[in-house]
């Protein structure tokens, strides 16, 4: 399959029924590197992404004013979100999850998984958009995961996920915005 031939089939994949993962697992990391350097294919027409680099930092009030509850609460204070409550946990169109803080493009549509956790959850990542840190938040050391722009906290990535990565990023749905490829959100 050619380099063309195949991002048209990464792109139709969702459509088709054949999720990106099944793509992923076929082809192995090479699939892997490709999908996370061809996110933009997944980018709506017209719209322009931040540049990790950009930091954005604001003040705990002005987030406050900025975010919904929930989303502060996720994003500001690591809390995490009832499993099972985003409606972004479903969602299975062609597009571009970014940061609810910063607009920073953080996943597309071909990374992601239906891990069964009630958690939008994801085996890659765009490069260069997360951070990471050991939390011990609860008894054993997790590895938490935040936004580069922002400082804001998303989830945590555990090493249960689909091959051939082996990593699952559990995201809550509330730190993430949806940008379809058509259409409207
Ligand atoms: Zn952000």
């Amino acid at each position: 399959m050619d380099r063309r031939k195949l991002l048209k089939a990464l792109l139709a994949a969702p459509l088709a029924g054949v999720s990106g993962l099944a793509y992923a697992r076929k082809k192995g990391m090479a699939m892997v590197e490709e999908l996370q350097q061809n996110w933009k294919m997944f980018l709506a027409a017209g719209v322009t992404a931040p540049s990790p680099d950009e930091a954005l930092k604001l003040s705990k009030d002005e987030w406050r004013k900025r975010l919904s509850p929930a989303a502060f609460d996720v994003l500001r204070e690591a809390g995490t979100e009832r499993a099972g409550t985003s409606p972004l946990d479903r969602e299975k169109r062609a597009g571009v999850f970014v940061c609810a803080g910063c607009d920073l493009p953080v996943f597309t549509s071909a990374m992601k998984f239906d891990s069964g956790t009630g958690w939008p959850s994801f085996f890659t990542t765009i490069p260069g958009v997360f951070e990471t840190k050991a939390d011990y938040l609860i008894v054993f050391p997790r590895t938490e995961y935040h936004c580069k722009r922002c400082g804001g906290h998303h989830g945590h990535v555990f090493e249960d996920g689909p091959a051939p990565t082996g990593l699952r990023y559990c995201n809550n749905g509330v730190a993430l915005k949806f940008v379809p490829k058509e259409g409207r959100a």
